[in-house]
């Protein structure tokens, strides 16, 4: 097993006993990898900001901690390597999904959503994954600067199981959840949940949080992916 201040193999290589699949070719061709792409409840998904390397680094630990899950560590291969949001076109990714809300004009020059819906090869990876697992439940790891899970859906209209299991892990974590981030976000990953029945879960990382503090929240984050894995939600 590799060390673990090795540093992340988001292009493959590495980990020896999980055989990543490539879901496609980021814009400037590198690989997006999936691990262990069988049909499953639950997707963790990290990098989808690529200068989110919190949320890069806690997938990784989840490959080990969470044997049957599967994990797509680094949507987003050009923005990690050039420390930055978007993808090599400077495309936001996580504004860049074919859901009912996309819009052409950004909400903020921060937010650029691309020339169309899916107009993007990391959008088109992640939904081949989709396609490929059909997974119920998406989780997807990400950084800000306050912690907290959202989940865009009142927990009313959420199974039991769910609303224990994220319970659990914010009081573990010393973080809230959120059904909002608080500004709109079209053609996001939460939307596309909402249009399709999908389940989707926010978790924002405290930006600069240290590699010491993402170990700490490893085993409650492992102990909630377990539950969120073993539930088939019915949207
Ligand atoms: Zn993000």
């Amino acid at each position: 097993m590799p060390l673990l201040s090795e540093p992340p193999a988001w292009n493959g290589g590495g980990w020896e006993s999980v055989e990543p699949v490539e879901l496609g070719r980021s814009a400037l061709g590198n690989s997006i990898n999936l691990y262990r792409a069988n049909p499953a409840n639950l997707l963790v998904m990290g990098g989808v900001h690529g200068d989110e390397s919190e949320g890069i680094f806690l997938a990784h630990l989840l490959l080990h901690e969470q044997p049957a899950v599967p994990v797509i560590p680094c949507l987003n291969p050009d923005g990690a390597l050039l420390r930055q949001r978007w993808n090599g076109h400077n495309v936001d990714l996580n504004r860049n999904l074919p859901t009912a809300d996309w819009n052409p004009e950004p909400h903020k020059a921060r937010y650029p959503p691309g020339a169309a819906p899916s107009s993007e090869p990391e959008t088109r990876a992640f939904l081949s994954a989709l396609e490929r697992m059909k997974p119920s439940t998406v989780l997807s790891l990400h950084s800000f600067r306050e912690s907290f899970v959202e989940i865009e859906r009142p927990p009313e209209t959420l199974p039991a199981e769910v609303n224990e299991a994220v319970d659990a892990f914010v009081e573990a974590a010393g973080i809230v959840r959120k059904e909002s981030i608080g500004y709109p976000t079209p053609g996001a990953l939460g939307a596309y949940g909402k249009d399709h029945g999908m389940l989707v879960l926010t978790y924002e990382l405290r930006r600069g949080s240290s590699h010491g503090e993402l170990h700490a929240i490893l085993p409650h984050l492992s102990a909630m992916v377990e539950r969120l894995a073993a539930i088939r939600f019915e949207g």
